[in-house]
């Protein structure tokens, strides 16, 4: 019988599918923009997003799943930490604790992997799009700027940095003047941007923690050992693992590839099937 495995990551910011043997065959936007007056799809992926604050009245450029959970159908499940450990390069199944922390687009995911499954875990609305927003509010306090949502994620992944740096990084913004209404144009740098981002990089920070605290003893001793691993869209952010080493006193490594880990995990659960049974959570 002819048969056909595709895993899918069905993220909040981006979707990618991954075919065993062809590799990554889809990686768009979470995004759909609809015709409200004909309730009909105008664009997908890449296309739609970039009409996001560029509509007029009658399209809807919007992010299906943004702040919900991803779920399918007919498939296996496994839970997304799993995957993005798997991806990763962890040993899953092993006996010793791994964590991992995914940063995505509408959630991050802090959890304690150990023999094929999940040991202790939190989920937090914290993560891409909260930041983006956090930029636009920084820049609309500081300078009366108003800017876009994608003008704040350009901001963020170009000079973007979780720490203040020496050799700081600068972007010209351009935005409406709050005051006069016209526009106006600033720079900002990469230090600004570390202020802004402060005070949600210590609330993932304190979910790390929590998670600490609900972690067994011996997993606990493992991970201070091998470090935490980060994972996701916005594990890419200048200096971040430096700022987990630093804040939790816990060696702190970026995986390669991080907006690829979940994907790449549902490649190695399909083609190892076998070796993951375990993790497998149902087949409907
Ligand atoms: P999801 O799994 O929710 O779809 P992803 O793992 O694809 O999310 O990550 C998407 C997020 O990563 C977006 O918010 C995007 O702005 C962010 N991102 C991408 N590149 C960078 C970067 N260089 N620095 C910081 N954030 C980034
Ligand atoms: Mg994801």
């Amino acid at each position: 019988m002819f048969t056909r495995k595709i895993g899918i990551d069905l993220g909040t910011a981006n979707t990618i599918v991954f075919v065993p043997g062809k590799g990554f065959i889809i990686n768009e936007p979470t995004i759909v923009a609809l015709s409200l007056p004909e309730n009909a799809v105008l664009a997908v992926g890449r296309e739609a997003k970039d009409m996001i604050g560029r509509t007029p009245e009658d399209i809807a450029a919007y992010r299906p799943l943004k702040d919900k959970e991803s779920g399918a159908k007919e498939v296996y499940l496994v839970k997304e930490p799993i995957l993005a450990a798997l991806g990763a390069g962890i040993p899953i199944n092993a006996h010793h604790g791994n964590m991992i922390v995914n940063i995505g687009g509408g959630t991050s995911e802090v959890a304690v992997v150990s023999l094929g499954g999940i040991v202790s875990w939190a989920s937090l609305r914290v993560a891409g799009n909260k930041s983006d927003q956090a930029i636009m509010d920084y820049i609309k306090k500081k300078y009366s700027l108003s800017i876009g949502e994608q003008t704040a994620e350009q901001v963020k992944i170009q000079i973007g940095s979780a720490l203040p740096i020496k050799q700081k990084l600068e972007f010209q913004l351009r935005g409406r003047d709050l005051m006069s209404g016209l526009p106006k144009d600033v720079t900002v740098t990469s230090n600004e941007i570390a202020e802004a981002l402060n005070p949600l990089l210590f609330d993932i920070t304190a979910s790390v923690r929590n998670v600490f605290n609900e972690t067994p003893p011996e997993l606990v001793a493992d991970i201070m050992e091998k470090g935490i691993i980060l994972s996701g869209g916005g594990a890419q952010l200048r200096h971040l693992d430096e700022f987990f080493g630093r804040a939790l006193g816990v060696a702190t490594y970026v995986a390669e590839e991080p907006l690829y880990c979940v994907a790449k995990g549902t490649g190695l659960i399909l083609n190892h099937i076998d070796t993951y049974k375990r993790t497998l959570l149902n087949k409907r």
